[in-house]
């Protein structure tokens, strides 16, 4: 099935978490300003696709442009949504600080997207997501080695995160 195409030209978001030449002079603040990485998308938790139904589903989620499925290093399925915060300011500050969620208050630049790679799996495409699959049934038969999830610190700011709460002012 041909998935490519579509009537509408929206450019593909990369997300983004950069390293810095100084940074080991910087303050976890002012690499949270210049980074920003967390504040420009939306993870929410998926199940694993058990069934045709709900595989049909996330096929019909990553026919959407901008959208992603993620199996992060811990084996927890994300859908995520490649798209800004609207309270990001220009300059990389968060215009209700005060008053964010609880969510931005969790998440922590010590284990954040910047310190390693935070998935283990990542399907654009749903030709990416379906093979991913047909590998891991081909897996659990014996006709083929599992490949091995790394275990990395890092993770995606989702509705998951019960993390230590951040010091940081952005
Ligand atoms: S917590 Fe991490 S990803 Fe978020 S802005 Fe700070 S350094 Fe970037
Ligand atoms: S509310 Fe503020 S800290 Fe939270 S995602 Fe938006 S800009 Fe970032």
């Amino acid at each position: 099935m041909d998935y490519s195409g579509g009537i509408f030209n929206v450019e593909e978001i990369e997300l983004v978490f950069p390293k810095f030449n100084n940074e080991a002079k910087m303050t976890e603040s002012e690499i949270c300003m210049k980074c920003h990485g967390c504040c420009t998308y939306v993870a929410v938790p998926l199940e694993y696709p058990r069934s045709k139904d709900t595989l049909d589903t996330y096929v019909w989620y990553l026919l959407h442009r901008n959208v992603e499925i993620e199996i992060d290093n811990y084996n927890k399925w994300f859908l995520i949504f490649k798209t800004p915060c609207d309270k990001l300011l220009p300059n990389g500050a968060c215009s209700i600080y005060e008053t964010r969620p609880e969510i931005c208050r969790d998440y922590s630049a010590d284990n954040c997207s910047r310190t390693a790679k935070d998935h283990a799996h990542q399907f654009k495409q749903p030709s990416e997501l379906l093979q991913y699959l047909e590998q891991k049934k081909k897996a659990k038969s014996g006709t083929v080695k599992p490949a091995s999830a790394s275990r990395r610190i890092a993770g995606k700011k989702s509705v998951r995160m019960t993390g230590k709460k951040s010091a940081l002012r952005k």
